[in-house]
């Protein structure tokens, strides 16, 4: 009857308007290659869970890793080439960490991880496997298959830590140091 079509009519509009809904959202809080947090979001939701984890006094790891020569990628394959390797590189993320895990693009070439409940050796373990899983994925291009690798800047919530800008900063001086090292390896910030 005409009113069940009516119905369906209604029930129609709210799921386009839900989709839409979703759609917006989305393009809020994801970056637009790679579909993870972009930068914003992931230092909003990265805010409010070490506000908890400093509140219920629990450990807290954030990783910060930047793809290695980067630039050489987009110069002898392509920019292409180069936002491919940024996809795999996401995907590869995604499938390494936790659900609960907060992961971020937060720069060009660079990402960010929030692990909540997590210790210096599960870190570790995560970012040696992520590590590992990165330099074996192949990526195809015209020009024949090639290889990226990841260096890897770790730091760990302590009483010290009162904002995610210091849990960040402390990662970026382990990634420095990562690069500075040789590059595709982990460091680990330590107060000194
Ligand atoms: P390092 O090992 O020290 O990290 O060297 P690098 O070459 O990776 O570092 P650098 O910061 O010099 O280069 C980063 C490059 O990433 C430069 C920039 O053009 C490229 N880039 C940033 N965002 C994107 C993107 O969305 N797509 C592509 N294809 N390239 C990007
Ligand atoms: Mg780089
Ligand atoms: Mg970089």
């Amino acid at each position: 009857t005409g009113t069940a079509i009516f119905g369906i009519g209604i029930i129609q509009d709210i799921t386009d308007q839900k989709k839409a809904e979703e759609r917006l959202r989305e393009l809020a809080t994801r970056d637009g290659l790679t579909g993870l947090y972009n930068r914003r979001y992931f230092l909003e939701r990265g805010e409010k869970e070490l506000a908890r984890a400093i509140r219920y006094d629990t450990q807290l790891a954030f990783i910060m890793f930047d793809a290695d020569h980067f630039k050489n990628v987009n110069d002898n394959y392509g920019h292409d080439v180069g936002d491919t390797v940024l996809k795999k590189i996401a995907e590869v993320s995604f499938a390494t960490f936790r659900e609960i895990d907060i992961i971020g693009r937060v720069g060009g070439e660079e990402f960010a991880v929030i692990l909540p409940g997590t210790s210096h050796s599960g870190a570790k373990q995560a970012s040696m496997r992520l590590k590992e899983l990165i330099s074996e994925t192949k990526i195809k291009s015209d020009s024949g298959e090639l290889n990226i690798t990841v260096s890897i800047g770790i730091a760990l919530i302590s009483k010290k830590t009162k904002n995610l800008d210091n849990l960040m900063k402390n990662a970026d001086i382990a990634l420095y140091e990562a690069k500075k090292n040789g590059r595709n390896r982990i460091e680990i910030f330590s107060e000194s």
